[in-house]
């Protein structure tokens, strides 16, 4: 054998186990990096909903699974404003924790478990009670975007009533029949309200679902103050899908800001 053809037998034999060696602790580790940014995305998500007078010691946000996109990550039943990375759980597409080690879990843990199987786009989703959304709920007066900052609002926002799911209930989504109703009716919405009870918004990213909540609630009032003042022109659907489309760009602004508000989570 010539050396040339030693020389690429060598780099043909080489060349693999040189990229598994190199290639694998860096993706495990990156992999682990990016699974403790998710965990502590989510820890600021639910200080800054709270710290931003969202949630209160109600209401839950949760992460998709990266790794494994049937999971999600949520709190252990906490109050958001208290949740630390300790309290973050696994739990399965049915809504069950996977290793809760006797921790007490959220009721409404079916809202997100439905939601995450019903759409693959979405990565992160908060519930919460938001006064604001109450009056909304149960008048059934549209909510309807007032501004650029809520833009998306313009995609439209369904009310879920439980009644027509559950009949007469304790108003909570206490399985995955009642959670996967409300998935029904949100569809392929961002915003759903849920008839004397609050909302879920979803997203792409956790910043995006934080965005989002944090933007619905603001529209609200919005609302409720211009309807005392007089007829609102609301954006037209063509401009909210323009304003929509450039929104994106604005969440890491908003969220950078929030965030600053926190201080260090442990
Ligand atoms: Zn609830």
């Amino acid at each position: 054998m010539s050396r040339i053809a030693t020389f690429a037998l060598f780099l043909l034999l080489a060349f693999p186990l040189f990229q598994v060696q190199s290639s694998s602790p860096a993706s495990q580790s990156s992999s682990l990096a990016a699974e403790s940014t998710l965990s502590k995305d989510l820890v600021y998500a639910n200080r800054i909903l709270y710290d931003q007078g969202v949630l209160d010691a109600f209401g839950h946000v949760s992460v998709r699974d990266e790794k494994n996109p049937a999971h999600f990550f949520l709190s252990r039943s906490i109050a958001p404003g208290l949740v630390t990375t300790r309290d973050i759980l696994e739990y399965d597409r049915e809504g069950s924790p996977v290793d809760a080690q006797g921790r007490a879990v959220y009721i409404e843990r079916f809202i997100h478990a439905a939601i995450y199987r019903a759409r693959p786009d979405v990565k992160a989703i908060v519930h919460s009670h938001s006064p604001s959304l109450i009056a909304f709920s149960v008048t059934g007066t549209s909510l309807r975007p007032v501004y650029h900052l809520s833009s998306f609002l313009g995609a439209g926002t369904p009310i879920f009533d439980i009644r027509n799911a559950g009949g007469m209930t304790d108003m909570l989504i206490r399985d995955n029949h009642l959670g996967d109703a409300l998935a029904k009716v949100l569809a392929d919405k961002p915003v759903a309200l849920m008839r004397g009870h609050g909302s879920v918004v979803v997203g792409s990213s956790i910043q995006q679902a934080v965005y989002r909540i944090i933007y619905t609630d603001v529209n609200a009032r919005l609302q409720m103050d211009a309807a005392r003042l007089g007829t609102i022109t609301f954006l037209s659907p063509e401009e909210a899908a323009k304003a929509a489309a450039n929104l994106e760009v604005q969440v890491p602004r908003a969220w950078e800001l929030w965030k600053s508000r926190i201080g260090k989570i442990d």
